[in-house]
């Protein structure tokens, strides 16, 4: 029988009984995290989807995977495993586990900075990986297509790269001055969007052409796979496997947050694919951030369940699955009116709040007033993605105004039930119902770098 929304490819085993908190015990709890759900206890949250980094569940052959993790200092076994998995999946000759995405980023980045001035183009960065940039020295600029910021027109690929930007970019900047290319793949920041295999292949042409680096940002490169094998006709009878190696043949350079589509709860990948000076530079400065290079910040039963977990986020019925509850959520949510990222993306559904909160400026965070009210009805975490995460000008210090403002309702893998995201769509649907209540926000805190994760508000009255 065909379903329109697949069932769970998997059973329950053990489950984690989590807690309901009434509305009066939420206000209390909202002002004293300073409105920013990030700082709010775990357990008071009912149904978290804050991200989807490090919150999945492990398999049972992850379970098992840990008891064989070889806890060597030097040259683990786990790591052996490790590395022949990421071989065979990426095609890259060099791989170095880190403890997640943003230690690799702190190793390779700065070492791709050759001289003060340099940029790093991307269709979009992620916010860490843009704070490494600048940490290193470099500029971070976006190439991302416009249809990426028309959030109810259908594009099957909004995290494509505007490929005239980027190569007018490297005109204008110099290519001397470009630290490398970053693929992000899925476009995270802008709704979990896809990146296609024709873009990947005409920017790797680009990076040719000026003799440019390519780094996969891969924390959800099994994710873009699937939605290739679905939108792009000549991949729809070939493998998530033979996809994802196809892409990352593509680049040089092999990020990974190994929370997302590493299913495990802790992780990080560096691959190179050839470039052994690069390789060597990477094994020396590894040593100091994360650790020794067959460990790079990982226990080996961290590894084990890395290497198991990698294979089964290549899985079609895993990926299937796993698209249809971030589509159900949407669907529920566009039946209802309520303006979203349209077509979903892989992870998350993002809520359009500049749509919902036309009366609250940028600077005034409409996407976290959203999220604040969506904890108050019904104790469900979100996150912004919008002004307030994107922080200042490293120049001028001006609020930097984000082209969108989002609440990303991002979905766990293997977590919740369709019954779960029924009680966040209703609660949304409440919540959009009453938009015009809604008040902006004031900052009481701030610091000065990553400022979303620490920063502490209130509402303008
Ligand atoms: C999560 C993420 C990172 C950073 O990885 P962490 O494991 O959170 O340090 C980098 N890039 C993208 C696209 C991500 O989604």
């Amino acid at each position: 029988m065909e379903r329109k929304y697949m069932a769970p490819p998997y059973r329950i085993k053990m489950v984690e009984p989590i807690r309901m908190t009434t509305r009066e015990e939420r206000e209390r709890l909202l002002q004293e995290c300073g409105y920013n759900p990030f700082a709010l206890r775990s357990e008071d949250v009912y149904i978290d989807l804050l991200t989807d980094s490090g919150t999945g569940a492990m398999s049972q052959n992850q379970w098992a995977a840990l008891m064989l993790g070889d806890e060597a200092y030097a040259g683990s076994r786990s790591f052996y495993h490790l590395e022949k998995v990421v071989r065979d999946i990426t095609g890259y000759k060099y791989v170095i586990p880190a403890h997640q995405g943003r230690g690799a980023e702190q190793v390779v980045l700065p070492l791709l900075v050759k001289h003060k001035g340099m940029y790093f183009i991307s269709n979009m960065h992620f916010d860490t990986t843009k704070a490494h940039v600048e940490l290193a020295g470099a500029r971070a600029i976006d190439c991302v297509i416009p249809e990426c910021f028309e959030t109810e027109k259908y594009h099957p690929f909004k995290g494509n790269f505007d490929l005239a930007r980027l190569e007018e970019t490297i005109i204008e900047k110099g290519k001397e001055n470009i630290a490398g290319i970053i693929v992000t793949v899925t476009n995270n920041s802008a709704g979990g969007q896809p990146v296609s295999m024709d873009n990947i292949r005409r920017v790797r042409k680009i990076a040719d052409k000026y003799g440019i680096k390519i780094i996969i940002d891969g924390a959800r490169y099994a994710e873009n796979a699937y939605f290739i094998k679905l939108r792009e006709e000549e991949y729809k009878d070939k493998t998530i496997r033979d996809i994802a190696q196809e892409m990352l043949s593509y680049g040089d350079i092999f990020l990974m947050s190994a929370k997302k589509d590493g299913l495990v709860n802790i992780g990080g990948l560096i691959a190179i694919k050839e470039d052994e000076e690069l390789y060597q530079k990477c094994r020396t400065f590894i040593v100091p951030f994360e650790g020794f290079p067959t460990y790079g910040g990982l226990s080996g039963r961290d590894m084990e369940a890395l290497a198991v977990g990698l294979e089964e986020a290549l899985e079609i019925d895993y990926l299937t699955h796993r698209y249809d509850q971030v589509r159900y959520l949407g669907d529920r949510l566009l039946e209802a009116g309520v303006p979203i990222q349209y077509p979903v993306g892989g992870h998350a559904v993002f809520v359009d709040c500049k749509k919902i909160c036309p009366h609250i400026p940028y600077y005034q965070f409409p996407a976290q007033a959203v999220v604040n009210e969506l904890y108050l009805e019904a104790g469900v975490r979100a996150v912004e993605i919008g002004s307030f995460l994107l922080g200042r000008d490293p120049d001028t210090k001006e609020n930097l105004e984000s082209p969108l403002e989002f609440m990303r309702l991002t979905i766990p893998r293997r977590v919740y039930e369709y019954a779960h995201l029924d009680v966040v769509a209703d609660a949304v649907i409440a919540v959009y119902q009453r938009r015009h209540t809604l008040k902006g926000l004031e900052f009481v805190y701030e610091p000065p770098v990553l400022r979303h994760f620490t920063a502490r508000l209130k509402p303008i009255d």
